[in-house]
């Protein structure tokens, strides 16, 4: 019998409100692929350690727990979930809480090094042969995780239709104020995560897709067609 065909990678990286997570998605479910949101990894990983009491500043106590994190991601576009211990966390992540205090997590080398483990065994999992493939997206997708995939985009917008987007999504207006809230979960977080992981910059080999003057539809489109270009 013939060898089937791997399925297709698409990593994406990004900073905070580029689009990055919603645009993926709509990606993976317009191609029939898995869709991989590791931020929600780090923020697990962030969430336990609230909930059992282990300090964020203590890097082995922080390790030893996310190595035991017992974490199921069930890649579903359509309805991504985010399974810890059984219950199901998706929008406890969300929360400012944890927005505010996961480059902690994100910042220590053994987390990284044991969720890049983790992340690896999904997307071998995912595109393994006769499967369809899969989106992952993050800060470190097509440089560090999957540098070897098919289609490598780093999506970005300017700071200022970021915050807005955030602000949108957080507190419902794009007023000075709810703007004013938000700098500290995009600008001072991006600041923290870009200390250990490089996606303001495409590396080489990977296109840039710049969404300030697009709206979802359009970044999705471009996106489609970046992937159907690879292919060709
Ligand atoms: O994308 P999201 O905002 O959910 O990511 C949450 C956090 O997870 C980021 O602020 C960053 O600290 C971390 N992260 C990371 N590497 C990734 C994805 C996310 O360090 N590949």
């Amino acid at each position: 019998m013939p060898e089937q065909p791997r399925g297709l990678v698409v990593a994406v990286d990004g900073p905070s409100g580029s689009g990055k997570s919603t645009v993926s998605r709509e990606v993976a479910r317009r191609l029939g692929l898995a869709y991989l949101d590791t931020g929600a990894m780090y923020r697990a990983v962030c969430w336990w350690c609230l909930e059992t009491g282990v300090d964020l500043q203590d890097a082995e106590a922080v390790a030893r727990a996310a190595r035991a994190l017992d974490l199921r991601m069930v890649p579903d576009p359509a309805a991504p979930r985010v399974l810890v211990a059984g219950r199901e966390v998706s929008a406890a992540l969300r929360e400012s809480r944890i927005s505010t205090a996961v480059s902690a997590v994100a910042t220590n080398p053994a987390v990284r090094a044991e969720l890049l483990r983790r992340q690896r065994e999904i997307l071998a999992e995912a595109s393994a042969p006769g499967r369809p493939g899969v989106v992952a997206e993050g800060r470190d997708i097509t440089t560090v995780v999957a540098p070897d995939a098919d289609v490598r985009l780093l999506l970005t917008a300017d700071e200022g239709a970021r915050l807005a987007r955030r602000a949108r999504e957080l507190h419902g207006s794009t007023d000075a104020e709810a703007v004013e809230r938000t700098r500290d979960e995009v600008l001072r977080r991006d600041r923290d995560d870009s200390t250990v992981s490089t996606f303001h910059v495409a590396a080489d080999g990977v296109v840039t897709v710049d969404s300030s003057g697009m709206d979802l539809h359009q970044t999705v489109a471009a996106v489609l067609q970046l992937v159907e270009d690879s292919a060709a």
